[in-house]
């Protein structure tokens, strides 16, 4: 069966019907087109805003339990369709079926958590200094909120979002990336069968409005938005986050990552060695948390770099659908051209090259690169969205943490070490300073009950679990006074 019947076939399976359009949509496994869609017209997106500003009036009234129900039913339909919706990931953006599998996953597992935080959804009760008085905060629905996602983890981050925003009680506009349009529809199509059978969910619940930047930027700047929860590369950020800014929108945002990990002389080297290898060659380094630079302890540095070197060189690349490939194409030939000019700045640098060649097939597969560096400057110091580890030797720990942390980025951290000492410095508040710092683990494969985001340039938002959910909603601080006086706070007199 050729690319394109597969993709029919699971759009049907998905009970997605895409009409075509001006968009053109194609593979990375080889680079055929494999549909279009129709982008969304200025008038489309003012009336999908409207209806989302309509159903959030009404959703935000529905218990929050109620709002719950909803999402428990949209998981059990993922879980329903996991296989399909996850070889459509595969295609459309060219992860392997393992990690396409996983991100579905992902989508089922955040439902879960969401359909126990809508029972959960507490704020505080405060002791208050008046007398015959009651303090308390709540949290209310916020409103429409749109989520705009990036390619490389097409379904799981908008579900992260859209979970939470759901049983917090907001509509939700999703702006899908246009190099990932087929998968955004056919989520939609899914959540639309279980809307239907959901009596109590208005019209306008849950949209989505296919477009590229342009689209995003006039999605920001709509004032029925009052949430902007943003993934993609810094640049996206810094634009529709200052554009947000502007009219006092909130926002989440979740940018680059530029992730290091140390792996120090008193590590475990086998399981570093692991560890280091899925962080940094997984999904063809094309994570936000793909691991970028590596420190390593001069008294391990030439033993390690060896067995990095070569299971690097060993790592099956190819077509993403065979479960034998651990790693598949980058997304496109910009990607490809990205990741050379990274690699020649390297080497003017003087820096030493093991692979990164491309593979002479259709498609673009290149072999992960590793780049053994004299000093920490250069394109280390920014993310290229490609399989490029950047290799540096240090000999005291703290001089590698404030490299680490030297950068724009500050996602994703991980520290290899079995000396109590080590970790914890790295863990402490002088240690690494990203939203993410692992032991014993690399720095990509997150879960979702933590709160998922990054410092400094990463953006500083936060999603997924632990109290992310606040970023969804409004808090109202009451103070309730029961008795028949009026005394003032912080004893100010006021008498008439
Ligand atoms: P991208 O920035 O090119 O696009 C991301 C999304 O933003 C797309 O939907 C795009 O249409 C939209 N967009 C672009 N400019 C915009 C603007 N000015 N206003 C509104 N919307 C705009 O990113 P990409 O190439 O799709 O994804 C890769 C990047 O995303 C990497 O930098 C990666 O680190 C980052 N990322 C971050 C996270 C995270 O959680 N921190 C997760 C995944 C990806």
């Amino acid at each position: 069966m050729s690319i394109r019947m597969d993709v029919d076939f699971v759009l049907g399976q998905l009970g997605c019907t895409v009409s075509s359009g001006d968009l053109p949509v194609h593979t990375p496994i080889d680079g055929s087109q494999i549909g279009s869609v129709k982008t969304a017209s200025p008038a489309e997106i003012d009336a999908a805003l409207n209806r989302a500003l309509n159903a959030f009036l009404a959703w935000r009234t529905l218990p929050a339990p109620r709002r719950g129900e909803l999402v428990r039913r949209f998981g059990n339909a993922l879980r329903d369709h996991k296989a399909d919706l996850a070889r459509l990931v595969t295609i459309e953006c060219g992860k392997p079926i393992s990690e396409g599998e996983g991100e579905v996953q992902e989508m089922i597992d955040i439902c879960d958590f969401a359909v126990g935080l809508s029972r959960q959804l507490h704020g505080l009760t405060i002791a208050s200094e008046r007398p015959g008085h009651r303090m308390m905060e709540q949290w209310h629905s916020l409103g429409p909120t749109l989520i705009i996602s990036a390619f490389n983890f097409p379904v799981a981050v908008w579900a992260w979002n859209a979970a939470l925003a759901l049983v917090c009680g907001n509509s939700i506009v999703w702006k899908p990336s246009e190099k990932t349009p087929l998968t955004a529809l056919a989520v939609q199509a899914l959540l639309d069968k279980v809307l239907a059978d959901f009596e109590d969910a208005p019209d306008g619940l849950s949209q989505v409005i296919i477009g590229a930047r342009d689209t995003g930027a006039a999605l920001v700047a709509d004032s029925r938005i009052k949430l902007i929860s943003a993934t993609g590369s810094t640049e996206m950020g810094r634009a529709a986050g200052q554009a947000a800014a502007a009219r006092f929108a909130r926002t989440i945002l979740e940018l680059g990552g530029n992730n290091a990990a140390i792996v120090s002389n008193k590590a475990d080297l086998d399981l570093a060695l692991r560890g280091v290898l899925f962080s940094a060659v997984g999904t063809s380094g094309q994570r936000c948390t793909s691991l970028r630079r590596l420190f390593v302890h001069d008294a391990v540095y030439d033993d390690f770099a060896a067995k990095l070197k070569a299971a690097a060189a060993s790592i099956p690349v190819g077509d993403p659908l065979d479960t034998a490939h651990l790693a598949g194409p980058l997304i496109d030939e910009n990607a490809f051209e990205r990741m050379q000019s990274a690699l020649a700045e390297a080497n003017e640098m003087g820096a030493r090259i093991y692979g990164g060649e491309r593979l002479d097939r259709p498609g673009v597969y290149a072999r992960p690169a590793i780049v053994e560096m004299e000093s920490h400057a250069g394109p280390a110091l920014r993310e290229t969205f490609a399989p490029i580890l950047y290799l540096f030797r240090y000999s005291e720990l703290n001089d590698a943490i404030a490299l680490q942390n030297s950068v724009g980025a500050g996602l994703s951290s991980s520290i290899f070490s079995l000396d109590m000492r080590e970790c914890e410095m790295f863990l402490s508040a002088s240690g690494s300073d990203c939203g993410i710092a692992n032991v014993n683990i690399g720095t990509s494969g997150a879960e979702i009950g933590g709160a998922f985001g990054g410092e400094k340039e990463t953006g500083g938002g936060r999603e997924s679990g632990s109290d992310a959910w606040k970023g969804y909603m409004r808090r109202a601080t009451n103070t309730i006074n029961y008795s028949n006086a009026l005394p003032l706070a912080q004893g100010v007199r006021f008498d008439v």
